[in-house]
């Protein structure tokens, strides 16, 4: 007996085998989940189709989320495979490189409009589309960054964005939860991926954690992978509107004097 046994839901968010999206997808997977997932654009459909497959995904559809035409489609075509689903995971972010380096003075109106729409209005738009489909008992997740609350150089716009994400994650609790669906965010520890690296100095940054972090180490997509499950199955049945960290430890630490 799987955890996630006869449950099926959406991935939304990988772009190869160094997802987060790909850690949750295989850990739902290795306990009995259905998924279906989506990709934008033709270059990381060629990377999603051979992995889903590999999971035994039946459906593998387009969904760049600034469409509600897309969104619309998706879940249209969701319902007709799999009637409602128990599960939704959104770890998609977006923001132009040029607003992800230097000061967050310079941000501009456009920017800061692609990274909230893409990075923080997505997660409403989807769970708006998704309403008719969501089973009792449904669980939505989402993928945030501590720099939602502390400023991290070159994050910028991003963190802005991830403080909307996470204030959405409430609101969405408060909608959904009468009628026992669940929405957590996962702030996660820096991880090497396509995103990551349009972070300016990213790598720094990663070398830093695993220098701090309470657990003196960076997190993997496996980390993740395994809090999703739990937040996705009936062990965390009372969890909603949440922000869980898996960072190892690095929110926790204080200021630290460099011989520490
Ligand atoms: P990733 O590059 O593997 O995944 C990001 C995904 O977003 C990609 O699959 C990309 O196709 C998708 N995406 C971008 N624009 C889109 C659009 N318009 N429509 C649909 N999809 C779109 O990187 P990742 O690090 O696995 O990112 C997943 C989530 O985790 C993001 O929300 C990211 O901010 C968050 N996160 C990452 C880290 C980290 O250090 N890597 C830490 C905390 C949180």
């Amino acid at each position: 007996m799987g955890l996630m046994d006869g449950k099926k839901g959406l991935v939304l968010g990988v772009a190869n085998d160094h997802s987060i999206a790909w850690g949750i997808a295989q850990a739902l997977h290795r306990e009995g989940a259905q998924l279906g997932f989506t990709y934008v654009g033709e270059a990381i459909e060629r990377r999603v189709r051979p992995l889903a497959t590999s999971l035994g995904a039946t459906l593998i559809e387009p969904c760049d989320v600034s469409s509600d035409e897309q969104i619309d489609a998706l879940m249209a075509h969701t319902r007709e495979v799999f009637g409602q689903i128990d599960f939704l995971i959104h770890a998609i972010a977006f923001a132009n490189k040029d607003e992800l380096n230097g000061s967050y003075l310079k941000t501009t109106r456009a920017g800061f409009r692609v990274a909230m729409e893409v990075s923080a209005y997505s997660l409403t738009a989807l769970v708006k589309a998704a309403d008719p489909i969501l089973a009792p008992g449904a669980s939505v997740i989402t993928l945030s960054y501590y720099g939602a609350h502390k400023v991290l150089t070159n994050y910028n716009v991003m963190g802005v964005a991830k403080a909307a994400l996470e204030a959405s994650v409430r609101y969405l609790a408060a909608d959904l939860g009468p009628r026992g669906i669940r929405v957590n965010a996962i702030s996660a520890g820096t991880i090497r991926t396509l995103a990551a690296s349009g972070v300016g100095n990213f790598r720094s940054l990663h070398r830093n954690v695993a220098e701090h972090a309470a657990l003196r180490r960076n997190v993997t997509i496996e980390d993740v992978g395994n809090t999703a499950l739990w937040l996705c199955s009936d062990l965390s049945s009372a969890v909603t509107g949440d922000v869980i960290y898996v960072d190892a430890g690095f929110n926790i630490m204080g200021p630290r004097k460099s011989e520490d």
